[in-house]
């Protein structure tokens, strides 16, 4: 076998392990994931969405529609100040934001399924105040059905399942 074989044969094994482990449905069409993050001053939200629940398909962009519509997914996760509304009294002003995404490369490519990833930071004036982020997400995305949240603050740490009629998650 050349070395070049097993090289592949490496890395198909590393890709394959992480995939299994896991939790069931981690790429679940209309799903997507949320872990929000309380450090001092700093609010970081981490999403992970399959395109799917975003837009309503995940393979390169090729017609203008398709275009378009990537685009205007961009445009609306780089203003996360109208995505997450974390409780006003906080006084939380977005400070950056990082997409990651093969339909957001310019030479990216996409087998069939692919995800979005977001970084979204925060940064709070009053961050003793912060209590709870209404999620605007469903509102924008409509493909969105469901949203699971882990939250780790310095109150401890939660899970909870948001969905279009419930968008609030407290800790
Ligand atoms: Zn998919």
């Amino acid at each position: 076998m050349k070395p070049s074989v097993l090289l592949c044969l490496a890395l198909a094994a590393a890709c394959a392990i992480p995939a299994a482990a896991r939790e069931p449905g981690a790429h679940v069409h209309g799903a997507a994931r949320l872990q929000v993050a309380v450090d001092g001053a700093t609010l970081s939200l981490a999403l992970e969405s399959p395109l799917d629940s975003l837009i309503d398909f995940e393979h390169m962009p090729r017609t203008e529609r398709e275009k378009s519509a990537v685009r205007a997914m961009a445009e609306r996760l780089n203003k996360p100040g109208e995505l997450f509304l974390p409780t006003p009294a906080a006084r939380c002003a977005p400070i950056s934001v990082k997409l990651e995404s093969p339909l957001l490369a310019a030479a990216g490519k996409s087998d069939g399924h692919a995800d979005l990833d977001g970084e979204f930071v925060f940064r709070c004036e009053r961050p003793d105040a912060l209590r709870e982020i209404d999620v605007r997400l469903f509102a924008v995305f409509p493909h969105l059905r469901r949203l699971d949240v882990e939250v780790v603050s310095p109150r401890g740490q939660s899970a909870s399942r948001l969905a279009p009629q419930q968008t609030r998650v407290t800790w």
